[in-house]
């Protein structure tokens, strides 16, 4: 964020370690002490941050969405949690993005525009320059005839309209607000890239080390990144970012400088840092403005040196709802009626990577209320569940999945979500749970739905507990979704669609389909693609389906059977997400394909 350079504070961004202490302070820490007016003069996207929280605590008081106690109570829970205030109220359904939005601009009389689902044209966008956009944190938005249309999420800088005048030719300036994140997603794309801020450090910087993390994490956090990987070479250091599941370059480093950013990560993750020759894991807390973000750290010798990992965690479940899954109308009535059965096992199955977790995660949080006590045990804990009690998976005490789960069930809660169940011991445990009386989730490896329950029973679970316990499989795939900015669509002839699938016209009945790509833009990174979406394949054991477990359990026997109850393919799932321009069929023969 190149407006942090105005920020009075040297940094706004620090590597803290990871324990509750740091957590609390690292939310108080000192905000930046600039002599201002009220409401005047605020140019940094911390300040705005600030800005827009206190005025969201006003509007919910002031309308009673909300008794002064109950915002205490959630100020006290997202301290302890390190959880954001808007990330909060928009996760547990206290309020959406919408009202947050209005809220603000009303307090500023003026629009409010949702910058994330109506981006601006880039060349619109570019028409003011870098150091006005940023130093005010204000984007051209919209341009006609007769008037212009700039974003800002602080409305109230005096003079801006009149600055903003020089670039309309003359035509009067509309201000509207957008939410300060979304802001950043379009300022990001002023950033130098990463290789021509890594030489500026170089060139100015004491401290290239903490600086050079600093540039990478923050920008991880922007481009809503989920790996970073450090890969030396024999004189770089290659910087990889994995985004919507696809890892690419980010940038390149001096391999001289590495030795210190190697050590520097070590300190925080309190690993050994004279150990060259063994693996390693560890956690950091980052915290940068406002926002923090758990990472999750390993590092691994190779011949060229060590390679680093850092996987940065969800931590919050604002965006884990049904409808941003990607579950049809119909696979929601099914879940819905299935996760409130009063017991047995939902299952979700499907590679590392194809989001069991997510999914999982959203079924609780549906089911999540403070007289129902739901309890966990995960490696890592990726989502924050307000009133969930959440347990971590500890190699160093013996605490895994199936001790964690004996612990659990001696407490008897009514929901238990178990991480994984990929042993024996914890499969067992895991049906017995279910048979005495808990609804009890997890994760599995199979390829398929069906192909859950002979493993199942591979890994030593009676037939006949199984089919008496379990009642849904669900399988996934994550597929990448077209970027909204840049989607075309075009006509292919049904002979064209043969050649890759040649059974197409199961799935398309016209000889002429229109279809759906990215062209590539700015706001994707040129790849044509944006977020992802899942794909699901859902397996509800009926009572057929119950009596072929115990008398035939063949995957394919089941299928079949499922088949004939309604159950479709991922790749089915995939089609109809094709079909409404979700995604490419390029993309769902990527992670999917026909069975
Ligand atoms: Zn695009």
């Amino acid at each position: 964020m190149d407006q942090t350079d105005k920020n009075p504070q040297p940094k706004d961004a620090q590597l803290v370690q990871t324990d509750v202490a740091s957590s609390t302070s690292s939310d108080t820490q000192s905000q930046p002490q600039k002599p201002s007016v009220e409401g005047v003069t605020i140019q940094s996207a911390q300040d705005a941050r600030i800005n827009t929280v206190k005025r969201i605590k006003e509007a919910m008081l002031a309308q009673n969405k909300l008794t002064e106690k109950q915002l205490k109570n959630i100020e006290h829970t997202i301290k302890l949690h390190n959880i954001n205030f808007i990330d909060y109220l928009i996760s547990q359904s206290i309020v959406d993005k919408d009202f947050i939005g209005q809220t603000v601009a009303n307090y500023y009389k003026v629009s409010y525009i949702d910058l994330e689902a109506n981006q601006p044209p880039k060349d619109l966008v570019l028409k003011i320059p870098k150091n006005v956009t940023t130093e005010s944190r204000v984007i051209f938005y919209y341009l006609d005839q007769s008037h212009a249309v700039f974003v800002t999420d602080e409305p109230n800088q005096p003079g801006l309209k009149e600055k903003l005048a020089e670039y309309t030719g003359g035509l009067p300036v509309t201000i509207a607000y957008s939410l300060s994140d979304d802001i950043d997603v379009i300022l990001a794309h002023y950033r130098k890239p990463l290789i021509t801020r890594f030489n500026q450090i170089i060139q100015e910087q004491q401290r290239v080390a903490p600086e050079i993390i600093d540039e990478i994490i923050k920008d991880a956090i922007v481009f809503d990144v989920s790996d970073i990987h450090f890969e030396p070479e024999e004189k770089v250091v290659l910087i990889r970012f994995r985004i919507d599941g696809v890892l690419r370059e980010a940038g390149q480093l001096p391999i001289q400088y590495y030795e210190n950013i190697l050590n520097r990560l070590k300190v925080q993750a309190r690993m050994r840092i004279d150990e060259h020759g063994a693996s390693q894991d560890g956690a950091i807390r980052y915290s940068v403005d406002e926002e923090s973000v758990d990472i999750r750290i390993s590092i691994v010798p190779t011949l060229n040196g060590e390679t680093v990992a850092l996987r940065l965690l969800a931590g919050n479940s604002k965006n884990l709802n049904f409808k941003n899954l990607g579950f049809n109308v119909f696979d929601l009535k099914t879940i819905e009626k299935q996760i409130h059965r009063p017991f047995g096992m939902i299952i979700t199955t499907g590679p590392t990577g194809s989001g069991k977790t997510t999914t999982l995660y959203a079924m609780l949080k549906l089911l999540n209320s403070s007289d129902i006590n739901i309890t966990t045990i995960e490696d890592p804990v990726e989502y924050k569940l307000f009133g969930v009690n959440q347990i971590q998976v500890n190699r160093a005490t013996h605490l895994n999945f199936s001790e964690g789960l004996r612990t659990i069930v001696r407490q008897d809660p009514d929901i238990i979500l178990v991480g994984e169940i990929r042993d024996k011991e914890t499969a067992k445990m895991a049906v017995n749970a279910a048979l005495t009386g808990h609804l009890l989730f997890s994760t599995f490896h199979a390829n398929d739905s069906a192909t859950a329950i002979p493993r199942f029973i591979d890994m030593g679970v009676e037939p006949f507990l199984l089919s008496s316990t379990l009642n849904t499989v669900i399988a996934q795939r994550l597929m990448r979704t077209i970027c909204n900015a840049c989607r075309k669509s075009y006509l292919v002839n049904i002979s064209d669609i043969k050649k890759k699938i040649p059974n197409a016209e199961v799935y398309f009945t016209q000889p002429q389909i229109t279809l759906y790509f990215g062209e590539g833009c700015e706001a994707c990174n040129f790849s044509g693609y944006k977020g992802r979406v899942a794909l699901y394949e859902i397996l509800v054991v009926s009572p057929q389906i119950k009596e072929l477990i115990v008398k035939n359990p063949s995957s394919k026997l089941i299928w079949e059977q499922a088949r004939r109850e309604g159950a479709r393919t991922l790749f089915e799932d995939g089609i109809s997400k094709v079909k409404n321009g979700r995604s490419t069929l390029e993309e769902l023969m990527r992670v999917a394909e026909p069975k």
